[in-house]
């Protein structure tokens, strides 16, 4: 599948790392990049050579040369949407419907958490994406100087937002918070961070408040990262307190998609909201594992990529997925569209990984920095084992990777042109310390309900 094509910058002579002799794939918005045996040359943080090995003589004098035969090299997953330090909970509550989860077991153990707890639970959350695979995260929660910390330590990507619940007491503090993330970290560590302001959801945001983010969205200039439509029941209220106006007919209605927005779900939307998303150029992160999970309802995702909207996956939670594989979600993106409109045409496999990456860093608005492999981007680069028996005989790379290979396969991952794991091994913290102390915090605060 796919022509081959090389990409390469001027600059040359100072690389870093070349990637040798892998199999390299890249999934662009049409026809996706296939090398056979290629080669990738790194140099400070970016991308500067891609294209069939061996590279150009004056690629050649890399200060360090991985040897990348039979390994496939491909950009990192781009996870459109999570809440890092929640694997704190993870399979402390399931099987309940969303608001019942949410008000009876999730927010009062919330109510607990202290910064220490956010920080070894981001922490646990960097571990587990850069292990499987992940080198950018879009993350909204609170205490997020703690998760901004984590990230700045495990060397992965990320755009962080606290976020604001406008109905809660200290929402001015919370917002106040929320600028001092952005003002703190926007650009920070060479760029690998990114802040957003995190209006949680409609049904938490009122108007007044809503307009209040976005006057500092506008003063920080700055987008929002945002819940919609979730819920069957979310857009019911929605149309009962506001004239019959949808949640993203609301949103649109307030102004709020002037700014760049990440609304993750929008599970239940018309086709008029899905005209609004399109036109508006709103990021959509779809995590069909927790919309599973929670019997959320099916995202139109098929419709919504066919009148052009951007549309990324994501996680969400690790408490209500329940880990932050994103190539697990692929997979089940496939299989849910795919059985959701009787037709194995839908979402095809190269399709798929397109949205975890490129896809989501188009949600993200940093599709001109990440997303594929190209000269000129930045390093965020995966070398994934396709050694193993599921993955042979080797016929269709694309199928391969969506449909059998598994996360574990990733044994190098490389962010912003540093190695932060590499074979298997994670060099930038203490993977055993972190779990221990990840432990050690999850069980304090079950202790403390
Ligand atoms: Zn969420």
């Amino acid at each position: 599948m796919g022509g081959q094509a090389m990409h390469e910058t001027g600059r040359a002579g100072d690389v870093d790392i070349l990637i040798s002799g892998a199999q390299v794939i890249s999934p662009g918005e049409g026809q996706p990049l296939v090398v056979p045996k290629g080669d990738i040359a790194v140099a400070g943080s970016a991308i500067v050579f891609v294209g069939p090995s061996p590279a150009p003589e004056r690629f050649s004098g890399a200060a360090r040369v991985i040897d990348a035969s039979g390994l496939i090299a491909m950009p990192g997953f781009v996870n459109a949407h999570t809440h890092a330090a929640m694997t704190l909970f993870r399979g402390f509550a399931d099987d309940m419907p969303l608001m019942e989860w949410l008000s009876q077991k999730i927010w009062p153990a919330e109510a607990h958490l202290a910064a220490d707890d956010v920080y070894w639970g981001s922490m646990l959350a960097c571990v587990e994406m850069i292990r499987a695979g992940v080198t950018t995260f879009a993350d909204m929660y609170f205490f997020m100087d703690e998760t901004a910390k984590a990230v700045e330590r495990t060397g992965i990507r990320a755009s962080l937002s606290r976020g604001l619940i406008g109905t809660a007491p200290g929402s001015d503090r919370a917002l106040a918070e929320g600028r001092e993330l952005c003002e703190r970290w926007n650009g920070a560590c060479g760029g690998r961070i990114t802040a957003m302001l995190g209006p949680h959801a409609p049904y938490t945001c009122p108007r007044d408040f809503l307009e209040k983010v976005m006057g500092s969205a506008s003063e920080l200039g700055v987008g929002m990262h945002i819940h919609l439509a979730e819920t069957e029941g979310e857009v019911r209220e929605c149309k009962n307190l506001h004239g019959g106006l949808s949640p993203i007919e609301l949103m649109d209605s307030y102004g709020l998609f002037e700014f760049p927005v990440l609304a993750a779900h929008c599970v239940h939307v018309s086709e008029k909201d899905i005209g609004i998303l399109g036109a508006k150029g709103v990021g959509v992160a779809h995590n069909p594992g927790c919309n599973m999970k929670i019997a959320s309802g099916i995202a139109p995702i098929p419709r919504m990529l066919e009148a052009g909207v951007r549309v990324g996956l994501g996680t969400d939670g690790a408490a209500s997925n329940n880990n932050l594989d994103l190539l697990e979600e692929a997979r089940i993106a496939a299989f849910l569209h795919k059985l959701a409109s009787n037709d194995p045409t839908v979402l095809p496999a190269h399709q798929a990984l397109y949205l975890a990456t490129l896809g989501s860093a188009r949600a993200l608005r940093l599709d001109a920095e990440v997303g594929s492999l190209e000269a000129g981007k930045k390093a965020d680069i995966i070398l994934m084992d396709s050694t193993g028996p599921h993955m042979y005989p080797h016929h269709d790379v694309f199928s391969h990777i969506v449909y059998s290979a598994r996360s574990c396969d990733v044994r190098t991952v490389i962010v912003d042109g540093e190695v932060v794991m590499e074979d298997g091994v994670l060099t930038t913290v203490d993977e055993r310390e972190v779990l221990a102390r990840a432990e050690e915090r999850a069980q304090a605060l079950s202790m403390a309900r």
